[in-house]
C-alpha cells in the first residue's frame, strides 16, 4: 500500500496526524488529571476564557502565528501545546517509517500516544491515570490478536510480568525503608507496556528508564544543590524506554547478546 502512494504524499499526511492528534492529546493532558470532559467545552484562554476560534485550533501553525499569545487578554500560552503536537507528528512519522501502513501501526499510535499523555500528567501531578493504564493493558491484549508483530502470549507474559516486577519491586522497597517509593501507577504503565510490546521488554524498559533516570536525576539534584528526598517521576523515563524499545529494542538486544 504505501509502494503505491507517493512518499512525500504519505510524509505530508503522516505529519499533519501525528499534529492533530498530538492538538487532542494537549486537551487530554489539561483536563484527565481534573476529571473534566475532554469533548465540551471547547478549547478556550485559560485566563479570559474566550473559546478559540478554529483558525486558533490549527495545530502548530496557530502557536506560531500568534507568537503564543491570547489575541483578546494577551496571556501566554505554554510552548508545551507546540512541542506536544510536534513530538506526536514525528513519533507518527517514526511509526510508520518502521511499520509501514499497517494496522501494527495504528495500535502503535494508539500506544505511543498513550505515553505521550502519562508522560505530560505523570511530570505535572506525580499520577498515572487509571483510565489510560487499565484499559491499555486489554488493548495492548487485543492488538497482539491481530497484529503481526508480536503474539498473544508474548502480550499475556509481558503485561504478567511487567506489573509483577514493579510490585514486587514497590513492596521490597517499603519493607525496607517503611517509605512507599513506587507507586501503583508505574506498577499498571509497565503491564500496559508489556502486552504492547511482549516480555522481553520488560527488563530492557526497566533498565533504559532507571539508567535515563539516574542521569536526569543527577542532573537535577545538581542544579536544586542536593534536595535527598527528592522525587522524579517515574512514568515518563518508563514511557521513553519502552519508546526506545519500539524502536530499537530488537536491534540493541541483537547487539548486546553478540558480544558474548
Ligand atoms: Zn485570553
Amino acid at each position: 500500500m504505501a509502494e503505491s502512494l507517493p512518499f512525500s504524499f504519505v510524509v505530508s499526511f503522516t505529519f499533519l496526524f501525528g499534529a492533530v492528534i498530538g492538538s487532542f492529546l494537549n486537551v487530554c493532558i489539561y483536563r484527565l488529571p481534573d476529571h473534566e470532559s475532554i469533548v465540551f467545552p471547547a478549547s478556550h484562554c485559560r485566563a479570559c476564557s474566550r473559546v478559540l476560534s478554529w483558525y486558533e485550533n490549527v495545530p502548530l501553525l496557530s502557536y506560531l502565528l500568534q507568537r503564543g499569545k491570547c489575541r483578546t487578554c494577551g496571556a501566554h500560552f505554554s510552548s508545551r501545546y507546540f512541542w506536544v503536537e510536534l513530538l506526536t507528528a514525528f513519533l507518527s512519522i517514526a511509526l510508520v517509517s518502521r511499520f509501514g501502513l499497517t494496522l501494527t501501526t495504528v495500535g502503535y499510535f494508539l500506544f505511543v500516544a498513550s505515553l505521550v499523555t502519562v508522560t505530560f500528567i505523570d511530570l505535572d501531578h506525580q499520577i498515572i491515570p487509571d483510565v489510560i493504564s487499565l484499559p491499555g493493558v486489554l488493548v495492548g491484549l487485543l492488538f497482539s490478536l491481530v497484529s503481526s508483530h508480536i503474539s498473544f502470549w508474548d502480550s499475556l507474559a509481558g503485561a504478567a510480568i511487567g506489573a509483577g516486577v514493579l510490585l514486587a519491586v514497590a513492596l521490597g522497597y517499603t519493607a525496607i525503608t517503611g517509605r512507599e517509593g513506587m507507586g501503583g501507577g508505574d506498577v499498571k504503565l509497565l503491564a500496559m507496556i508489556g502486552a504492547f510490546l511482549g516480555w522481553r521488554s520488560v527488563p530492557f524498559t526497566l533498565f533504559a528508564a532507571s539508567c535515563i533516570g539516574s542521569i536526569i536525576g543527577v542532573i537535577v539534584m545538581a542544579r536544586r544543590n542536593a534536595n535527598s528526598q527528592l522525587a522524579l517521576p517515574f512514568g515518563p523515563f518508563l514511557a521513553f524506554g519502552a519508546i526506545s524499545y519500539l524502536f530499537f529494542g530488537e536491534r540493541l538486544i541483537n547487539w548486546y547478546l553478540g558480544m558474548f
